[in-house]
């Protein structure tokens, strides 16, 4: 057990997990952050970010999260790279358990983001990495000249499928509705690219393979018609759930796993704030994302504030 107890602890270092740490540490106080592997999460997954201020030329992901913790730790956050196991939150003295030891804390910051929603169909765990990714941009690289299905149809699919147009021979986007729910103006960009078909009001219902994906059988749900596409690859980009199974019973959620908290980053527990993708909002994005760790540091200093009154 490490006696210490820091001011703030930090689940996750991704852009809300290291803002929160930038702004926390600027305030004073003793921060430490506690990621599974490496800085950045879902960011550091994405090879072209032109949607965050400051960048003329956008930046790559893995880039842009080593520099917020680079800032972060120049003004004495510090990190420690491993798995969260289970949390005590209650009380002025929070226990956060890892697979290095248990870290105690005034305040909990939990910025530990969102992960790819899986299909849950036959073959999708088989073929993971022979086949079917859920990072078009990580992983279209190895489709140049080939056929890749993308199956989704929000702002995620609608990227996708044009990153990787200009990769793959073929994109074919399969939804399950007949209108795309990505924004506007994606639509007519995804109907000018020649190299882009669609399969409306589909669903894919099994992934084949013999050693490698060569397609799957899709069902239409207006005919009940079932048809096989041979595909080299596959990339489902039907969203993404919370990292909330650690905080089940112990914290306000929707019903979707998101942790309950509103601008303020408060949740229903004292001295617990909750950031990023993980929390309640309306746009889930890089900026965001850093906009509420920010906002944290502003709530943890007058809750820690408080708790000195009370002393
Ligand atoms: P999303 O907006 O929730 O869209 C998920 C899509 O997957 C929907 O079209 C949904 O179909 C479909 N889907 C969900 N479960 C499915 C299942 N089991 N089988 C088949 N299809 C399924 O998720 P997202 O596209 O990942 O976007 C997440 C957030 O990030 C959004 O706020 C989005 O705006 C943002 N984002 C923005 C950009 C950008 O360019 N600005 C890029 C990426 C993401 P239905 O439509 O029928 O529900």
């Amino acid at each position: 057990m490490n006696e210490k107890i820091y001011d703030v602890l930090i689940i996750g270092g991704g852009p809300a997990g290291y803002s929160a740490a930038l702004y926390c540490t600027r305030a004073g106080f003793d921060t430490l952050v506690l990621e599974k592997l490496s800085a950045g999460g879902q960011m550091a997954l994405t090879m072209q970010i032109d949607n965050y201020p400051g960048f003329e030329d956008g930046i790559d992901g893995f880039s842009l999260a080593e520099k917020m913790k680079k800032g972060a730790e120049r003004f004495g956050a510090q990190t420690r790279l491993s798995e969260v196991l289970s949390v005590s939150l209650d009380g002025p003295v929070k226990t956060v358990e890892t697979a290095e030891g248990i870290f105690k804390g005034r305040t909990v910051i939990i910025a530990a983001g969102a992960v790819p929603r899986e299909l849950g169909v036959p073959g999708e765990k088989e073929l993971l990495g022979k086949g079917v990714g859920y990072c078009a941009t990580c992983d279209g690289m190895f489709y140049r000249d080939k056929t890749v299905l993308v199956i989704g149809g929000g702002n995620t699919a609608a990227a996708d499928a044009l990153t990787l147009s200009r990769i793959c021979k073929k994109v074919i986007l399969v939804h399950r509705r007949e209108e795309l729910r990505a924004t506007k103006i994606y639509h007519r960009q995804l109907e000018e690219t020649e190299n882009i078909s669609f399969c409306w009001n589909s669903t894919v219902s099994e992934f084949l393979y013999d050693k490698k994906l060569t397609g799957a059988k899709i069902h239409n749900i207006i005919s009940g018609d079932d048809s096989v596409v041979e595909a080299d690859g596959a990339f489902i980009s039907i969203g993404r759930k919370p990292a909330s199974e650690l905080f089940h019973g112990m914290i306000e959620m929707d019903p979707a796993g998101y942790i309950v908290a509103d601008e303020s980053t408060r949740t229903n527990i004292p001295g617990v704030f909750a950031v990023g993708d993980i929390r309640t909002k309306a746009m889930r994005q890089v900026v965001t994302a850093v906009s509420d760790g920010a906002t944290a540091s502003h709530y943890v200093e007058e809750y820690l504030a408080g708790m000195n009154d009370a002393e």
